[in-house]
């Protein structure tokens, strides 16, 4: 017996769309097309819902109290302020917050928030399900891309982590969040476009306002997007160096065998805005006995001459199955202080949440690990085949 699957329009299930994540613009196009307000006043009422969408974080449009009582009725008919479902959930002993966010069915992507990074705390966000780059120290790379976020699903795990964190409304004094980082699951710069929006939205001062020089994007280094990303979003850049020649970061990072380290280094200098005040952050993973001697150390420092940075020595998260070990305290010490002595201050990067996996790629893949033994379990239990 065969079946086919109809995947015509008009048999899928209609989604209603959320205006959680949406852009201004989108925000009111979509007024306008679902014929709820006219041309003219469209910017004004967008404008208006903006504010409670993200600066309020509002759930219920009943509590749009500026807006007419015939737009607030007519609105859940057309559209609703839901987020995407949080699958799992897990609080670290240091507060670490992680989160697994369902995007679409068996879509998911991670996010974690880490109290004490920047001014109060850091939200790392992804960009991407999975990622088409294999650096072999990430566990990310391991698994296949599924796909790129849209903003509005980038957008929505910031809106999530201050739903959970109480943080509404997005206040500017005393806040949890004080800073965004792309560093979660996936390559922000091959999925440019949605990042440069969502970097639009989450900086809007009317709303979530978290300023563009506190939202910092990591890249493995896709040498011909770091310009325009500079001058698309303004945000802070990091680099995931992690070597000083090109042998060894071709093996770490392979991206490194289409963009060497000296046309890297080219892209960074032409940076938008670098300054003292503006600098690059440089992300080396301690790797034992592979990227940690004194020598790589000094290579590292004469590398970044010249250019404003920032170093972050993080001690490897080990994951089941990697090929490398973190390297020894004392290693990671060692190294640190040759970085300080050339003018670098306090660059370890301590591990945060290591309770809770929560390391480039770790949550998903031990709940997809669980999720797959439970299976099995219950296959053997009913007598299912495999
Ligand atoms: N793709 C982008 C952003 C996501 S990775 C990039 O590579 O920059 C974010 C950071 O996590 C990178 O610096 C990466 O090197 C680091 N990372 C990945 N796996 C890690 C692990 N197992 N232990 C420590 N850091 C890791
Ligand atoms: Fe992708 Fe970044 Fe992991 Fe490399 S380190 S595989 S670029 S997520």
């Amino acid at each position: 017996m065969s079946t086919t699957l109809d995947l015509s329009a008009a048999n899928r299930p209609q989604v209603t769309p959320s205006l959680a994540g949406m852009t201004r613009n989108q925000i009111r196009d979509c007024l306008v097309a679902a014929g709820l307000v006219d041309e003219k006043k469209a910017k004004m009422r967008a404008t208006q819902i903006w504010r409670w969408v993200y600066h309020y974080g509002v759930t219920d449009f009943a509590a749009m109290t500026d807006i007419s009582k015939e737009l607030r009725a007519a609105l859940p008919g057309h559209f609703t302020l839901a987020r995407p479902r949080v699958t799992e959930r897990q609080v670290s002993v240091d507060g670490t917050r992680k989160y697994l966010i369902e995007l679409s069915p068996g879509v998911e992507c991670e996010t974690v928030f880490i109290p004490g990074v920047g001014r109060s705390g850091a939200l790392c966000v992804s960009s991407q399900v999975g990622c088409t780059l294999n650096c072999t120290f990430c566990h990310t790379g391991t698994q296949a891309l599924v796909r790129n976020l849209t903003a509005a699903e980038i957008v929505q795990q910031v809106m999530i982590a201050k739903d959970d964190l109480g943080e509404w409304p997005s206040k500017l004094e005393d806040r949890q969040i004080t800073n965004i980082v792309f560093m979660g699951m996936g390559e922000p710069l091959y999925n440019l476009d949605n990042v440069a929006d969502a970097v639009d939205v989450i900086s809007d001062g009317e709303g979530i306002a978290i300023g563009r020089r506190r939202i910092t994007v990591s890249t493995s280094g896709v040498v011909p997007k770091i310009e325009e990303l500079g001058a698309r979003t303004g945000t802070m850049l990091a680099i995931s160096l992690h070597a000083t020649n090109d042998p060894l970061r071709d093996e770490l990072v392979p991206l490194n065998r289409k963009y060497p380290i000296a046309e890297l280094m080219d892209a960074i200098r032409a940076y938008p805005d670098l300054s003292n005040a503006k600098r690059v952050t440089f992300e080396y993973v301690m790797l034992k006995g592979v990227n940690d001697s004194p020598a790589e150390a000094k290579a590292l420092v004469r590398l970044l001459q010249g250019i404003p940075s920032k170093i972050n020595l993080i001690p490897f998260n080990p994951w089941p199955g990697s090929p490398y070990e973190c390297s020894d305290w004392a290693t990671i010490e060692r190294f640190a202080d040759i970085v300080n002595k050339a003018g670098y201050a306090s660059p370890i990067r301590t591990p945060r949440g290591r309770d809770i996996f929560a390391a480039c790629g770790q949550l998903r893949s031990e709940s997809v690990k669980q999720r797959a033994s439970e299976k099995r379990r219950l296959e053997r239990e009913t007598g299912a085949a495999s």
